[in-house]
């Protein structure tokens, strides 16, 4: 039979950490410190093969598998000295989840399993501690009702705190040994009128009930959640730990926390963490009482914080990584529980990075491989105006949790924040504290609030990961669900009403800031520049104004890769001459509505190349069908008419003309210039002669002129005549020559099929994947949003191909197109210019195809410039792998 458990600790384990996949994060990483001899309690690891056979199995545990756990446990107990289920010399053990990919809090715990009311009198006898004994109890039916059983959480809650309200208890610890005898008094009744059975006192059946659970909450609705959310997939299922217990709530002397090795918000070089002297694991996450930060526990108990800095020092180094543990403190003796690397803010990533080559820690290119490009997105959007912060009525100050800023309104449940934000609402989720079934409702906020939690609390960490601004544990914040308002001293807020927060300081406000710009730290910059030295890709913008190719500049654009002109057609009067010139009814008054926006779009494109400056600048003559400028309701129409001086049925009619059933499929792109060449005309003429005229100030412009939309070569060749007549015209009339270029956009399948006949004429191709998946496909790129969220949540599309590139597909086409354009015009220069040029794993097929460069929005230029060199180091990396084979 196949091996599924392996156990650790008492001297060699039969895991180690590169058997993550097997045995989980968790698993696998206790296997490894105990492997460096440092204190772990001992245990066994289930592996998440046998969870996979769970499911495959119907939900059924596979065979031979309690055979196996039973002997570990036995080999638990030697090492332990001790026996599960013999009260004389009990043995207790905690069983929690653990898969490859860390999911924090998603799956379930059970701690403090085998105990019974016989095992809790000798723990008695044996520890001396009754209050103790009595606590651990009360807390394992509460976990095992809860996890195992589906008891509801609150239930158990209700009883608790109604105890300390009703004998004055502030906190847990409070509660005297009587109150919490009464308490498992309560939750044994609880727990019999919700199942319908006694509390189990066989140690065995607790086991393995509660294995099954784990299991079974691979599949629970938050863990789905929380996958679907952070792309998690191909992983076997989630494994199974069971560890001998160690215990932080044995008095005084006793305690746990959790800690990192470097500040994860800010990615500084300090040891960093929360613990809490007498309690268990859960009640530093839960937020219950405040925990105290890691430095006062130098002071508290030098001893073991001298050990956990060395133990932190010593897995930093193993690891080579920032590192994220849990710890627990049993009477004065330190025992390590988990350690993994630890969740961190972009900033902190960049910053954690850069710091570790600096410390010769690991390389450039490991430092390039840590960054996940779409993280970047955290650094490069809006802080608060620092103006406009100061002046705002600041009321409550809580713990920096997550970085940034964020302005919205206030709603107090999940629920509500999804649907709000589903209405355009942008909302900040004020909680108590929030638990895993918040997840959706955190996602769908702008920024999220708690009142309760440290900065290891759900909120934060939760918040960190998805990189969304959060401020946690403002104490201050009486927040009633039921009224749905929040007292602060003598301000209260309704649902609705407008707060900020800044999870940079930890401030909140009321009503609503204004925002800025990120400003890019020197850590962003250093990397950004090693990112320049390894990648081959060029990366250029999407940019039709001035301002957006400036904004695409500072984050490193190398070029402009596509302009939309018809963009420039909107702004301010112009739409009136593009009116006149759609409403013209000869070439003649064609030719005259078009002499008015010469000069316009002269002017856009002398504020572009000036804007690029040397740089290459690719500009798209009109593409979309003219009905998308004349307008379609009755009212505007009749405001066009009088504008124009036209009869109002001049303009229906030309309106009923343009009509198409499927536009995207009909007179537009560069059919529109077959049909209307003084347009192609037009646009010639302004972008050379901005061209001549920014060179004036020695600029060395160089116009790449695109011809949009184009499936067959006699397409081509008719723009492209009229193209170069027009340049020789403007030549001759300006008396000068600068260098330029033709090429076409790739965005029709045909295009790509016959790109060998294309490239004849074409000195450039811009793959345009967004009509090119559209026509590939078969979707409407206007319409699909519908149903491909459904195709995607189905599983019959990875990912939404308008996001992310259809390799298999449409990326077929483009490989195509590349070889055949290539074949006929060796030095064809190639490049991308739909929204896929910014997605980092389309960027990398764009590597691995050969393209020149990718050209994307302004704010993603950074994410491609890092994907694109994390696809050079990629590819070098499998080229040495293949040559050591
Ligand atoms: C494309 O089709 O990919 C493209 C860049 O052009 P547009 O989105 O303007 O159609
Ligand atoms: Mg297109």
């Amino acid at each position: 039979m196949a091996k599924h458990v392996y156990f650790f600790g008492g001297g060699k384990s039969e895991g180690k950490a590169a058997m993550k996949g097997l045995l989980g994060g968790k698993g696998a990483n206790l296997a490894e410190m105990s492997n460096l001899g440092m204190p772990v309690p001992a245990g066994f690891t289930i592996s998440t093969k046998a969870c996979e056979l769970y499911y495959q199995n119907k939900k059924k545990l596979p065979k031979g598998l309690m055979e196996e756990v039973r002997a570990n446990l036995k080999k638990l107990e030697s090492v332990m000295k001790a026996k599960f289920g013999d009260p004389g010399n009990t043995l207790l053990v905690s069983v929690r989840s653990g898969s490859a990919v860390s999911m924090p809090g998603m799956m379930d715990t059970v701690l403090n399993l085998g105990l019974n009311e016989e095992v809790v009198d000798a723990l008695i006898v044996r520890t001396g501690n009754e209050r103790f004994a009595w606590d651990a109890y009360r807390r394992f039916i509460q976990m095992f009702g809860d996890v195992v059983m589906n008891v509801p959480r609150n239930d158990f809650e209700h009883i608790l705190e109604e105890k300390k309200r009703r004998v004055k208890a502030r906190f847990d610890t409070d509660l005297s040994i009587n109150d919490l005898k009464d308490i498992v008094k309560q939750y044994n009744a609880i727990y019999k009128k919700r199942t319908r059975e006694n509390f189990p006192s066989d140690p065995w059946q607790q086991l393995v009930k509660s294995i099954n659970a784990v299991f079974g909450s691979w599949n629970n609705e938050r863990a789905i959640t929380y996958r679907k959310l952070n792309d998690i997939k191909g992983l076997l299922g989630t494994a199974v730990n069971v560890q001998a217990m160690v215990f932080g709530n044995m008095g005084e002397k006793s305690g746990t926390g959790v800690c990192f090795s470097r500040n994860p918000s800010t990615g500084e070089n300090k040891f960093y963490g929360e613990y809490l002297m007498n309690a268990q694991g859960e009640d530093v996450v839960a937020g219950i009482r405040t925990p105290l930060s890691i430095t006062t526990l130098s002071r508290k108990n030098k001893k073991v914080y001298t050990e956990l800095v060395s133990m932190k020092d010593r897995l930093e180094k193993h690891y080579r990584d920032m590192q994220d543990m849990e710890f627990t403190i049993q009477e004065g003796r330190l025992y390590m529980l988990q350690t993994r690397a630890g969740k961190r803010t972009a900033a902190s990533a960049l910053k954690i990075a850069v710091d570790m080559v600096k410390e010769k820690l690991i390389s450039k290119e490991e430092a390039l491989m840590r960054i996940d490009p779409g993280q970047l997105d955290q650094l490069l959007h809006p802080t608060f105006d620092p103006r406009a912060e100061k002046g705002a009525a600041r009321i409550a100050k809580g713990l920096p949790a997550s970085p940034g800023a964020a302005t919205g309104k206030i709603v107090f449940n999940a629920h509500d924040a999804e649907e709000w934000a589903d209405r355009g609402e942008k909302v900040i989720l004020t909680r108590i504290e929030t638990s895993p079934e918040d997840i959706s409702g955190m996602n769908a906020a702008a920024g999220i609030l708690t009142s309760r939690g440290g900065m290891t609390s759900h909120a934060a960490v939760v918040a960190r990961g998805m990189g969304k601004c959060c401020v946690a544990g403002v104490g201050e914040l009486n927040i009633d669900y039921k009224a749905k308002k929040i007292a602060v001293r003598d301000v209260t807020l309704k649902e609705g009403d407008y707060i900020s927060i800044n999870g940079s300081t930890g401030t909140v406000y009321t009503g609503q800031i204004k925002t800025v710009e990120a400003k890019l730290s020197g850590d962003f910059l250093t990397l950004m520049k090693w990112a320049d030295e390894v990648r081959r890709l060029g990366v250029r913008t999407n940019a039709d104004i001035p301002r957006d190719a400036q904004t695409a500049l500072r984050f490193g654009a190398e070029g402009i890769g596509l302009c939309r002109t018809e963009h420039m057609f909107f702004e301010g009067d112009r739409i009136i001459s593009v009116r006149k010139m759609i409403l013209a009814e000869d070439t003649k008054s064609r030719e005259a509505a078009l002499k008015e926006l010469l000069p316009l779009q002269r002017k856009d494109f002398e504020g572009l190349f000036k804007a690029m400056g040397h740089r290459p600048v690719t500009i798209r003559l009109i593409d979309p069908p003219l009905h998308e400028f004349v307008p379609q309701d009755d009212a505007s129409q009749k405001e066009m008419a009088e504008v124009l001086k036209v009869p109002v049925e001049k303009v229906k009619a030309k309106v009923a003309e343009l009509h198409e059933i499927n536009p995207m499929l009909g007179h537009r792109g560069c059919r529109l210039g077959i049909t209307y060449p003084e347009i192609i005309r037009m646009q010639t003429q302004a972008i050379i002669e901005a061209a001549i005229n920014v060179k004036k100030s020695r600029i060395k412009v160089h116009p790449e002129i695109m011809i949009p939309l184009v499936g067959e070569s006699g397409e081509i060749s008719f723009c492209k005549e009229v193209i170069e007549e027009t340049i020789q015209e403007v030549f001759k009339k300006k008396k000068t020559k600068l260098p330029y270029m033709i090429g076409t956009m790739i965005e029709v399948p045909r295009a790509a099929v016959i790109a060998d006949e294309i490239a004849k004429q074409a000195q450039f191709f811009s793959f345009g994947t967004n009509d090119l998946t559209q026509m590939t496909c078969g979707f409407s790129r206007d319409d699909a949003g519908r149903f491909l969220k459904e195709y995607v949540e189905k599983g019959i599309f990875e990912k939404d191909p308008f996001q992310v590139l259809d390799q298999e597909g449409v990326g077929q086409l483009v490989e195509m197109g590349i070889k055949r354009g290539r074949a006929t015009r060796k030095n064809l220069k190639v490049g991308i210019c739909g929204e896929h040029g910014g997605e980092p794993s389309s960027v990398e097929f764009c590597h691995r195809v050969g393209m020149d460069y990718v050209s994307c929005s302004p704010f993603r230029v950074p994410i491609a410039r890092l994907a694109a060199a994390q696809a050079a180091i990629k590819e070098k990396r499998m080229k040495r792998k293949g040559r050591k084979k």
